[in-house]
């Protein structure tokens, strides 16, 4: 789903979008000339992999995310909020919701029987 940065106004717009066991839902608002403001909610089930033993197993993923979408290339600088450049005039959230199980995917993650393995303090 793609939604053009001029169809963004000052006034909230909510937005759903879900792939796979993933929804991605937040309002998005304009706060600059071209600058959105993303404050949205992800929720769901990923796929990882447990960083000890390699076995796959699903985490639930209930975030709050704040992000910041940028019209073309981002000159400003901020550290409250991640920023995410589009370059074609529209926001892309499929590659929002992609690049977010990305980074939750390169997380440390432990299966629960490795989990188990760490807290029983035998190693
Ligand atoms: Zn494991």
């Amino acid at each position: 789903m793609k939604i053009e940065f001029k169809k963004v106004g000052f006034n909230k717009k909510e937005i759903t979008i879900s792939k796979q066991k993933l929804s991605l839902s937040g309002d998005l608002q304009r706060s600059k000339r071209d600058l959105v403001d993303f404050d949205a909610k992800l929720q769901g089930r990923v796929q990882v992999e447990c960083s000890r033993c390699g076995k796959e197993f699903e985490v639930d993923i209930d975030e709050d995310l704040k992000l910041r979408l940028s019209d073309g290339v981002y000159r400003g600088f901020d550290d409250d909020a991640d920023v995410i450049e589009f370059y074609d005039g529209s926001i892309d959230m499929e590659q929002i919701l992609d690049s977010e199980k990305a980074s939750i995917q390169t997380d440390y993650h432990l299966c629960t029987e490795c989990k188990e393995g760490e807290n029983d303090g035998s190693t």
